[in-house]
């Protein structure tokens, strides 16, 4: 589904990507940790061209990314991404914020389009919240819609950076939940986060990446019970 191959990129001098090679299947969950800086959130701002990378290539299903004769929008309808901040329109409605784009770029009708936002609600748990703008909901409520308007293109593919980070403890749950319950649904699911018991239960591999670098590969029980590299290990102490 997703695949990358010898991905490097720099910053001026700062070479952040040092050769990153990756494959993700249909339906897999990968979960993507490592220190702050390592380079995790430029992989998935790679993935759909945010960042454009320096060399190497990224393919999902038939789509090379980064061909640059490629419609990068044809990309971004295929990869849906989730931020640490939830950047919804605040002078539109939850319904309107997940709408938006099924109308403007796929070019449904209105009804259409809300016929999907309303389901997409109800698998958030907001159904009741349609007409409520961003500022009158709950951070995770907020987070569940960004979900919901990033699922709303019907991608392939779901990228998400620390969706959970910015949260108050008691409203983190609530968004994994809805994580959780598209991973049994068979979303393929790139994760990047600092929620361990998430990685645990819900990933099917874990990837360290230090340094720009992956540093070790592994199932979720071998990562978290029997590591390969004194990387992984020092890793693992420092977030107990
Ligand atoms: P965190 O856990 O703190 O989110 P990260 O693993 O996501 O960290 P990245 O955001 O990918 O790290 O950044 C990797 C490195 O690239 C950092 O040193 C960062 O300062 C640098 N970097 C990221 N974006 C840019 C940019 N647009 N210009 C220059 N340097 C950048
Ligand atoms: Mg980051």
């Amino acid at each position: 589904m997703v695949t990358i191959k010898d991905l490097r990129k720099r910053f001026g001098d700062l070479e952040v990507l040092k050769g990153v090679n990756m494959e993700v299947k249909k339906g897999e969950v990968v979960v993507i940790l490592g220190p702050s800086g390592s380079g995790k959130s430029t992989i998935l701002r790679c993935i759909n061209r945010l960042e454009e990378p320096t060399s190497g290539q990224i393919i999902i299903d038939d789509i090379e990314v980064t061909n640059p004769r490629t419609d990068i929008n044809k990309v971004r309808q295929r990869v849906g991404m989730v931020f640490q901040q939830f950047n919804l329109f605040p002078h539109m409605t939850a319904l309107q914020n997940i709408t938006l784009a099924p109308m403007k770029v796929q070019k449904k009708s209105k009804q259409e389009a809300e016929k999907i936002g309303l389901e997409l609600l109800k698998k958030v748990g907001l159904l009741d919240k349609a007409n409520s703008y961003p500022m009158q909901l709950s951070g995770g409520q907020q987070q569940r819609v960004a979900i919901a308007r990033a699922l709303a293109m019907r991608p392939d593919v779901m990228l998400f950076d620390e969706v959970t980070s910015a949260l108050d403890p008691e409203l983190v749950k609530e968004v994994l939940d809805v994580m959780k319950n598209l991973a049994m649904d068979g979303m393929t699911m790139i994760v990047v986060t600092h929620e361990m018991n998430f990685a645990k239960e819900v990933g099917d591999r874990i990837i360290l990446i230090d340094g720009g670098v992956i540093v070790e590969e592994n199932t979720p029980d071998q990562f978290f019970t029997n590591p390969q590299h004194e990387r992984t290990k020092r890793f693992l102490n420092m977030i107990k």
